[in-house]
């Protein structure tokens, strides 16, 4: 995590607004940082709290749980308009995975071989309980 928290008036003083930026601008530019700095931190708390719950509900699968997290942070489980989720692969950048809800599937190998919910179908979960929290940047 980056200290932005503490760092506004520091980096106002280390000249990072030009000649050009008004006072105004900067001020603005200081609130948006302020504001970013916050809704990470209660992303991140938020993030916490829905891993202890998932751990907790299901201790065996708390590696895949971790790795969950990851590509919920990493902004990489794309909610689609029909339900499904659209979950990036760990191994392959260029690569996701379709999950399902109701009950909970995923199209990956590990998914069908092993008992439980596979990391693709968790991250789906766990995006869900974030709520507007790390949604995918759409470009
Ligand atoms: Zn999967």
């Amino acid at each position: 995590m980056q200290n932005v928290a503490h760092s506004p008036a520091r980096r106002n003083e280390g000249g990072r607004y030009s000649a050009r930026s008004t006072w105004y601008d900067a001020i603005a530019q200081e609130q948006i940082a302020r504001i970013e700095a916050m809704e990470t931190q209660a992303a991140v708390s938020k993030l916490a709290q829905v891993v202890g719950d998932a751990v907790t509900a299901l201790p065996e699968a708390a590696p895949r749980i971790t790795k969950a997290a990851t590509l919920v942070q990493a902004r990489d489980v794309w909610p689609m308009t029909d339900g499904t989720f659209l979950v990036g692969s760990q191994s392959d950048t260029d690569a996701a995975y379709l999950v399902r809800r109701g009950p909970w599937t995923c199209e990956c190998k590990a998914a069908q071989y092993q008992a439980g919910p596979c990391k693709h179908a968790l991250a789906a979960m766990m995006t869900v309980k974030m709520g507007t929290m790390y949604q995918p940047i759409y470009n």
